[in-house]
């Protein structure tokens, strides 16, 4: 794997593709233990959008997928500390179970915003599964169900997570050179 130029940032190779898919392997199995016919899966988008194929390609169950759109970095290199909520789920969700299916979990505010969300619409237990956690920049400890793999406080790109909108489809992980 050689490094890559995205807009004004290099960055080099930090998980590769072998790891990530053996990473989903694992979640997957896990999850698809999961003792509920009923639930809904949600794939928070944009950064999701490849892991959370990914993963739920490897999951036979019949569940209910649907996605929703929020933001938060808005094209920088540190979380704005806002979430913008950009487009909500359609699927039922009072009285559910739901799987949320994340990219990564940085400071941890989206998913608290993500479980006030949902438990105000009803949702009875509400579960995350992300590719990749920074617990040393964590701000809150909001559990975290599945976790693929913990990371140090760096900047990564690919598997879906951008840099100003490159890089989503990127099959490894890659870091910010510093
Ligand atoms: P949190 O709310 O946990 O601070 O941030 C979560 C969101 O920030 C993620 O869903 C993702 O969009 C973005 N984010 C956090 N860390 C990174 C990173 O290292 N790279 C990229 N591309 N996005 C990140």
């Amino acid at each position: 794997m050689a490094s890559i130029l995205l807009h004004d940032k290099v960055f080099k190779p930090y998980i590769d593709r072998k790891e990530v898919e053996a990473i989903i392997d694992k979640m997957a199995s896990d999850i698809a233990k999961i003792d509920d016919d009923d639930l809904l899966v949600v794939i928070v988008l944009n950064g999701s959008m490849f892991f959370a194929t990914a993963l739920l390609q490897r999951i036979e169950r019949p569940w209910e997928i649907d996605t929703m759109r929020l933001a938060s970095y808005h094209g920088g290199l540190q979380s704005s500390g806002q979430v913008e909520f950009l487009l909500d789920v359609k699927a039922k969700v009072s009285g559910r179970n739901v799987l949320l299916v994340e990219d990564i979990v940085d400071t941890g505010r989206t998913l608290a915003f993500l479980y006030d969300h949902f438990k105000g619409l009803g949702a009875q237990k509400i579960m995350t599964a992300t590719l990749l956690h920074k617990p040393s920049q964590r701000i809150n400890d909001m559990p975290i169900d599945y976790i693929g793999k913990n990371i140090d406080d760096a900047f990564v790109v690919g598997f879906g997570l951008d840099y100003r909108e490159l890089g989503r489809n990127l099959p490894a992980i890659y870091v910010l050179e510093d």
